[in-house]
């Protein structure tokens, strides 16, 4: 086994932290106060060829590979979730659908824009009553003159509603057999289609500067090409989606953790109480350790959900345990690196305030721990 890197992941990974610390570090705080998105950032982003990294050159991506991914994740997710999760909910879950299963049209339509980060991409799964429970869709398409009209609701949306959102791609009900069986497909519907708008962004806990947004349809008609993959395929499509979308998520409970212990350590070497600096002290020396310990643990992980992808393998149980791990470790680690903090941890101007806020969505988005450990408990053959 080779654990270590290649040379050019180890320069993606410091060309990645490089600008998150010297572009991203400077403006976090203020991002996330005044809820503003990241144009110039997610513009920076494109320029560097970082929006479409695991597609092919072809299509205008970077040509690497999902573990070059999940690296620029973390290192992005070290210092700022709202820039992370944009990336990562463009690239696996609104480029990642066309990318598989879009027709040729489409991808040369989308792709390239998309990979650019001139457009984004995003995924319309969950509605108000879908969640966990994906296949309960509710939003209804039917064939009229060769269009789809598309008629329903989606809730908690990631990148849908920005002045660069090019497109989303969601799942809807487009039969109904006879014992009440739903055939779902996906559906490609480009921003500015009469019929679909977007709602006002929702007042989160965290990923502040990140754009969520409720979607609804109202007779949005597009043309039926729109279809993608297969009539009948989006149940299959979707579980593949989010399957890919587990290890970027995995990646930024690894990097918001390890931007957690970072701050932690720092401020415990510069922070003196009794005489000393409190890193001398053992109690906080064991959370720090603790929590190293946890993140090459999760990190491992993540990267091997990664190498299984990269290789062709199954990979949807390492991806489950990887987002199972790491999103209870990033709350874990920035639970320790506020307390480490003490009062000053509960103040805006530290990252770790932040950080605390941006972690728990990690054990709720892209499947919550519970779903994950269906999926690793139904792996398990229990
Ligand atoms: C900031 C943000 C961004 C998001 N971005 C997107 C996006 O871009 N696209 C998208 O489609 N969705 C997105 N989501 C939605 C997210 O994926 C869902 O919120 C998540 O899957 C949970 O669904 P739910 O909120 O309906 O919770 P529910 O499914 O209602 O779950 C409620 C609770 O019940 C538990 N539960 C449910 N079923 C079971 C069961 N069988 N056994 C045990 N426990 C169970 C859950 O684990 C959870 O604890 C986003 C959400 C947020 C908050």
């Amino acid at each position: 086994m080779d654990f270590d890197l290649s040379d050019d992941h180890r320069l993606l990974r410091s060309t990645v932290r490089e600008f998150a610390e010297q572009e991203i570090a400077p403006v976090a705080e203020e991002l996330d106060r005044t809820k503003a998105f990241p144009y110039e950032l997610v513009k920076r982003l494109g320029e560097l060829n970082l929006m479409g990294i695991p597609f092919p050159e072809e299509v205008g991506g970077a040509g690497a590979d999902t573990l070059a991914y999940a690296i620029a994740v973390e290192e992005l997710a070290r210092i700022d979730s709202s820039v992370a999760i944009t990336l990562c909910a463009h690239t696996s879950l609104g480029t990642q659908p066309i990318y598989l299963f879009g027709t040729d049209e489409q991808k040369r339509d989308w792709l390239p824009r998309l990979t650019a980060g001139e457009r984004l991409g995003a995924f319309g799964l969950t509605e108000p009553e879908a969640g966990s429970d994906a296949g309960n869709v509710q939003t209804r398409a039917t064939l009229d003159g060769g269009d789809w009209v598309i008629n329903g609701a989606k809730q908690f949306i990631t990148n849908a509603g920005t002045d660069i959102s090019g497109c989303v791609v969601i799942t809807a009900v487009t039969d109904v057999d006879a014992r009440g069986r739903k055939e779902i497909s996906n559906i490609l519907v480009p921003n500015g289609t009469p019929g679909y708008e977007q709602g006002t962004p929702y007042r989160k806990m965290g990923w502040n500067a990140s754009d969520t947004r409720p979607l609804t349809f109202t007779d949005c008609r597009v043309p039926g090409d729109h279809l993608v993959g297969p009539r009948g395929a989006g149940f299959k499509q979707f579980l593949r989606v989010l399957d890919i979308g587990r290890i970027g998520v995995a990646a930024m409970g690894v990097g918001l953790a390890q931007g957690a212990l970072d701050e932690a350590l720092k401020y415990a070497k510069e922070r003196k109480a009794f005489g000393q600096p409190i890193s001398r002290y053992q109690a906080i020396q064991a959370k720090l350790a603790d929590v190293a310990t946890e993140i090459a643990a999760a990190r491992l992980l993540t990267y091997n959900a990664a190498y299984l992808k990269d290789q062709g393998r199954d990979f949807s149980l390492t991806a489950a345990q990887a987002k199972l791990k790491t999103g209870r470790l990033a709350v874990r680690a920035s639970e320790e690196a506020v307390q480490i903090h003490g009062g000053y941890g509960y103040i805006e101007e530290y990252p770790v305030c932040r950080f605390y806020r941006d972690a728990k969505i990690l054990t709720i988005g892209e499947g919550t721990d519970e779903v994950q450990q269906m999926v690793i408990a139904r792996a398990l053959g229990a």
